[in-house]
């Protein structure tokens, strides 16, 4: 079958470009290129030992920010490639938008956020941004990696107008009220819909939540009776695999529908026009109640599980004492993490604490307040 073509307003080359001018890549588009720079980074590979639900130690089946971006990525080019979107870019946006993700999953970010609240502020979107601009240190001509502009306004999914006016170019359409492209779009929902569907996965494989509780949800409930009709013996584990996979083929069959309806009732011309309108990435009104349905289920019961509060508690004490600790006596702090702007500090050892691993972490705090 021949190669489809990129529908006309897909993101075919990067119209923005990178901050310091490079000659163009050979024998592979600029987005296949800024996919390969967030794969060599420190950063990605640091993402095998952070959290999404279940901390990194506590088994090895978890999901990790690793395995749940590399599975954004695959459920966002699925849709982008049927889409005649740019996949590769598509994959680019995936593969970075967690990895300024702090240790703890939102537990550490949300610690760290109110340890930074006299300082701007921590949220990982953000930081996800500052890592591929700023904080990578590779390349000998440039701090970060240098990435496509269309890369970086995806990483940047959401955005406080205050943030916003510093960020430039990325930032400019917070303030105007613009939309980024649908493969930023298409990101954002097979994020959404990688984590929901994982956190099912996760959460019945660690029995913080059971098979029963989840048949009081729509979209797991009707999945679960055709598996059983038609395979009325099935070992458990299989069971659930194959119910995951059916509602993450449903919910992505639903969103390529309704985006292709959205596309063809607005028809944008070209990228500017994908900019200028509501979001075309959509889920279905209908679909959209029923995963409504199933984030409140994982919220309530799993988020909140007493075992998963339980570490997340752990988790704002172990990144609130390390930043007590190191904002306090910067003595303390590995030299390359000492601001030579004093103004400056809190937000290096905000930087400092969310490049660590869960690991990392924990030993840190022990090798700080441990006195044995
Ligand atoms: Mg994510």
């Amino acid at each position: 079958m021949p190669e489809k073509t990129l529908a006309p307003y897909a993101v075919s080359v990067s119209a923005h470009g990178r901050q310091f001018a490079e000659p163009a890549p050979l024998g592979r588009s600029e987005f296949q290129r800024d996919r390969d720079r967030i794969i060599h980074s420190g950063a990605f590979r640091r993402l095998e030992y952070k959290t999404q639900v279940f901390v990194n130690h506590e088994g090895d089946l978890f999901r990790t920010r690793l395995t749940h971006s590399i599975e954004v990525a695959q459920i966002g080019r699925s849709i982008a490639r049927h889409l005649r979107l740019n996949e590769d870019l598509v994959e680019a946006i995936s593969l970075a938008h967690d990895l300024g993700h702090t240790p703890f999953g939102h537990a550490g970010q949300e610690a760290l956020n109110a340890c930074m609240k006299d300082h701007g502020g921590f949220e990982h979107n953000l930081q996800s941004l500052r890592v591929v601009d700023v904080l990578e240190e590779r390349y000998a001509a440039f701090d970060g990696l240098n990435l496509c502009f269309e890369t970086r306004e995806g990483i940047l999914k959401h955005c406080s107008l205050e943030h916003a006016a510093q960020l430039g170019d990325v930032g400019a359409r917070f303030i105007n009220d613009k939309r980024p492209s649908l493969e930023a779009q298409i990101a954002n929902l097979a994020d959404e819909i990688a984590y929901n569907n994982h956190d099912v996965d996760d959460g019945l494989r660690s029995g913080l939540i059971t098979i029963d509780q989840l048949a009081s949800v729509r979209l797991f409930a009707s999945q679960l009776n055709v598996v059983r009709a038609e395979y009325p013996n099935l070992a458990e584990r299989r069971l659930i695999h194959e119910i995951v996979r059916r509602m993450i083929n449903i919910l992505v069959t639903d969103l390529i529908a309704q985006t292709e309806h959205n596309i063809g009732t607005c028809t944008p011309q070209n990228v500017d026009d994908v900019r200028t309108v509501p979001p075309l990435v959509a889920f279905s009104t209908e679909m959209q109640e029923l995963n409504r349905e199933l984030k409140v289920f994982l919220r309530t019961h799993l988020y909140r599980h007493y075992r998963v509060m339980r570490m997340s508690t752990k988790a704002r004490r172990i990144i609130s004492d390390l930043f007590q600790a190191f904002t306090g006596d910067t003595r303390l702090l590995p030299p390359q993490f000492v601001a030579k702007d004093e103004a400056k500090q809190a937000r290096q050892v905000a930087d400092y604490i969310a490049g660590m691993t869960d690991r990392y972490a924990i030993r840190e705090h022990r090798r700080l307040f441990a006195v044995e």
